[in-house]
């Protein structure tokens, strides 16, 4: 049995069956990762994009965050084949949770499509938390697409924010008074306790757990694949480059996510008939 003949048995005959996706999974959709090779560190300072510099100097924050998101989100994008294949595998029943540390609202898009193809589409969401009928995704860094009011906590359209922005509203303010801040979890900021448990369960419960696209390196997210396998899941890999993760794995798969996604999904169906 090849590895991925592997995941796509304990696909097949899981219970339970989670993903935790990084960064990597949206690269072949344009949107470059934070490390590696033309990672967006390399030509941006990290230290600019953090919760204490957000308190400190809000509107220096908003004119340097405008840079990075279209840097990082400018040209438009779309989910790709592994988004897809996972959306596809949720709406076939054989996959229940998506989390992700990604902020760009691909899995929630190619989600609501596979929903929708099979005829009962679902809205967007607002919350970091979304379910469709088959699939939950857990968004752990929130969505960088939308940015929500610190005082309020109202959440406006993160294009209308970045509109403002540009007009030289600095920081862009809320009606309450309040000011507006990216709907993301940003470095020094603490994720919210009830997402990190929600998150630690799924992952516990899990008869099978992939990681797929991500360094492995960015807590609390970096632990879900060591807290799966502790509980007996079968544990799978899929990344460019070899994680710390990877000595408690049941199967690596050293793949681009575009091949190995859609293979790894043919195999799953292949198998069920
Ligand atoms: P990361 O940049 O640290 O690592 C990405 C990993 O993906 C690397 O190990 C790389 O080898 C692998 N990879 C790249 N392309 C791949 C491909 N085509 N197939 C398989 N693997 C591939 O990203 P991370 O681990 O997700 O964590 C860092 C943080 O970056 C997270 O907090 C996340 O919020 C943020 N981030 C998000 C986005 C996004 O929303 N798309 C983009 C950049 C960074």
């Amino acid at each position: 049995m090849d590895d991925l003949e592997t995941l796509a048995d304990a696909i097949r005959n899981a219970d339970t069956a989670a993903v935790l996706t990084g960064a990597g999974i949206s690269a072949p959709s344009g949107i470059p990762t934070f490390r590696g090779d033309d990672g967006v560190w390399d030509r941006f300072d990290e230290g600019q994009f953090t919760y204490g510099r957000f308190q400190r100097d809000p509107a220096g924050f908003w004119a340097d965050r405008l840079e990075l998101q279209e840097v990082m989100f400018g040209d438009g994008y779309e989910p790709n084949v592994a988004h897809e294949a996972l959306a596809a595998l949720g709406s076939e029943g054989y996959l229940d949770a998506i989390l992700t540390q990604n902020t760009d609202g691909l899995h929630g898009r190619a989600l609501s499509s596979a929903e929708s193809n099979r005829g009962d589409g679902s809205d967007d969401s607002e919350s970091s938390t979304e379910s469709t009928e088959s699939t939950t995704l857990l968004e752990l860094h929130g969505n960088s697409q939308r940015a929500v009011c610190t005082m309020c906590g109202r959440r406006i359209d993160g294009d209308d924010a970045f509109s403002r922005v540009e007009d030289g509203e600095l920081p862009p303010t809320c009606d309450c008074g309040g000011t507006f801040k990216p709907d993301v979890v940003l470095f020094g900021e603490q994720l919210p306790g009830a997402t990190i448990q929600r998150a630690r369960s799924l992952a516990r419960d899990s008869d099978v757990f992939l990681a797929i696209g991500s360094s492995l390196v960015v807590e609390p997210a970096a632990s879900l694949p060591r807290a799966a396998s502790s509980t007996g899941a079968t544990l799978g890999i899929i990344n460019l480059e070899s994680t710390p993760s990877d000595d408690a794995a049941t199967v690596v798969c050293r793949e681009d996510v575009t091949t190995a996604l859609p293979a790894l999904r043919e195999r799953v169906l292949e198998r069920k008939q």
